[in-house]
């Protein structure tokens, strides 16, 4: 028998009108790529939404299940796409403005975008790959300044492309399944995967966010995304604040600690996310030039990668402000635990606390854990058992874009997260490895796999293993090992990164190189990364 209640779809639309109506005053505030600041109600975002929302029909023909390109920073126009886009059912894909042109291309043409919403300062990335790039019919220029011009061919200004558009809209009836938003990952091998996100899945996901035992936000609140909306969503954020009614700071390209410290002050943020290197360089910074007032941040979230006990001690010491991890994926929308003390933690001491405090937390309602051994047993909750982490839940993948693999998937419907971690007899789940061939530095992937088949077609590589190793600024770096095929025909490092960059961003190009007789082996001959990581990895080898 089903129940008596309506059937009222969770749409993104629902979460733009709700603000509308419980949150018309709420502000977003952008410090925009040209350094200057804007600001406006969460009822003019909803006006301009209708605005573009109209201009994605009338103007550009787009209908639903089209694919719309994002390509920019944070900023209140990258809202009102999150918004306008899956509003009249297309789907708002938000590129990595990080990745190569390789990867960007691929991205581009896999996932068929018909439009890209391009920020003026990423113009000249997009310009080197646009006439490669196969379906992109059109690009509209967000924040142009006086004087912009590009080689992009049909391009139209945002301001200009919405200006004379109504700003009210009859938003189309949708379903909460229909897709409403795509992030590629990256592969360990091959090319980036995209994962599709719903409207159901977004709206649960920023419901859940907010709540006490995730992000603990309210309208009391003032919110500074650093968290790239290129980023898995900006972690739903941009959702969730809606439904709280807390104030959203964008920071655009000002990202650095000196940069992001003054934003804090001036808008007097209480409550932000970002990744460990961020938080750690603005905990740098904060030393160095103390305040002359206490800032008004209490808790910053963090994710993407470990949180250690050692920042979350310092910071709180220092400066009063507190740090929660967080854990997810751009395959779980992507958050899925949260490390917060609960009220039986509360006598114990500061040093057990903080323990727990650096385990990456237990899951949130809609999100399902385990850990599964190597011999393929549920491991026990002993906080001791390792074995990789699989998850499932309402807002977790359950296909990639456009391939039938099913390597993540195990039969029984988890996902396979590549993480290895324990769970503790708490419920607290602790990442202590990944098995999957990454390294991740400042947020940002890198593969191994992809620096070793570029090494190795160097005619002078026979072998090429390439590792993370602990960086305190960036918490990975990649070492590359290599096996010369005529040592008498050693390669610099220079040439070796100069080799890299045709085919590597900046970032992923590895600054540290070890030439050595041979790359150790498994018993099947694969690259021992274990073994190679014990070498290397302390640092004490790299050159
Ligand atoms: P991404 O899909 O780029 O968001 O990366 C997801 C991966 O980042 C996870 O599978 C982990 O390997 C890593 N990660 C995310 N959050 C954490 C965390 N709090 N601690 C350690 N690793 C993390």
């Amino acid at each position: 028998m089903n129940g008596l209640i309506m059937d009222y779809p969770l749409t993104t639309n629902t979460i733009l009108n709700y603000a509308k109506s419980a949150f018309p005053d709420k502000k977003l505030i952008s410090h925009l790529p040209n350094g200057t600041r804007h600001e406006y109600t969460y009822g003019a975002l909803e006006r301009r939404c209708c605005q573009l929302a109209n201009a994605l029909k009338n103007k550009l023909g787009i209908t639903k299940g089209d694919m719309i390109g994002t390509f920019a920073w944070n900023h209140y126009q990258h809202v009102e796409l999150y918004y306008g886009i899956p509003g009249i059912g297309a789907i708002c894909h938000t590129i990595n403005i990080r990745l190569s042109s390789q990867q960007t291309e691929f991205i581009i043409n896999h996932s068929e975008d018909k439009v890209i919403f391009v920020d003026a300062t990423l113009v000249p990335l997009l310009e080197k790959i646009a006439p490669k790039l196969e379906t992109v019919e059109k690009y509209i220029i967000i924040n142009a300044h006086d004087g912009f011009t590009t080689s992009l061919l049909n391009t139209i200004h945002y301001e200009k492309l919405i200006e004379d558009q109504l700003d009210t809209i009859q938003w189309p009836k949708l379903n909460e399944n229909d897709a409403c938003g795509m992030c590629y990952t990256s592969g360990t091998t091959g090319m980036p995967k995209g994962v599709l996100y719903s409207h159901r899945s977004t709206y649960l996901h920023a419901m859940t966010i907010l709540s006490p035992n995730a992000g603990n936000y309210s309208n009391d609140d003032i919110i500074l995304l650093i968290v790239p909306q290129f980023h898995v969503m900006a972690w739903g954020f941009p959702y969730m604040c809606l439904l709280t009614g807390s104030d959203m700071v964008m920071p655009s390209l000002h990202l650095q600690p000196e940069a992001i410290i003054r934003i804090l002050e001036l808008e007097k943020v209480n409550k932000a996310n970002g990744v460990p290197s961020i938080w750690m360089g603005v905990y740098e910074e904060l030393k160095k030039n103390p305040p002359k007032k206490k800032l008004a941040l209490e808790e910053y979230l963090v994710g993407g990668s470990a949180l250690t006990a050692s920042l979350v001690e310092n910071f709180e010491k220092d400066f009063g402000i507190k740090g929660v991890q967080a854990w997810g994926m751009t395959e779980t929308s992507p958050l899925g635990t949260a490390s917060r003390l609960q009220k039986k933690h509360k006598d114990l001491t500061l040093k057990e606390q903080l323990k727990i405090r650096a385990k990456q937390g237990i899951e949130f309602p809609g999100i399902e854990m385990r850990v599964v051994g190597d011999n393929g047993q549920i491991a026990p909750r002993d906080g001791r058992t390792m074995g990789e982490l699989q998850v499932k839940g309402a807002w977790v993948i359950k296909s990639y874009f456009k391939t039938n693999n099913r390597d993540n998937f195990t039969d029984d419907g988890w996902f396979r997260t590549g993480d290895v971690s324990t769970i503790d007899a708490d419920g607290y789940m602790e990442i202590t490895d990944r098995t999957k061939d990454l390294i991740k530095s400042g947020g940002e992937w890198i593969s191994s796999v992809a620096l070793e088949s570029a090494l190795m077609a160097h005619p002078n590589i026979k072998e090429a293993a390439v590792i993370a190793v602990p960086d305190k600024k960036w918490a990975e770096r990649p070492l590359a090992t290599i096996v010369l095929t005529d040592i008498n025909k050693p390669i610099s490092k220079e040439e070796l990164k100069k080799y890299l960059s045709k085919d590597f961003a900046n970032y992923q190009i590895p600054d540290y190189y070890v030439t050595i007789s041979q790359v150790p082996k498994t018993s099947v001959g694969k690259f021992d990364k274990k073994e190679i990581r014990k070498l290397y990895a302390e640092g004490k080898l790299k050159q």
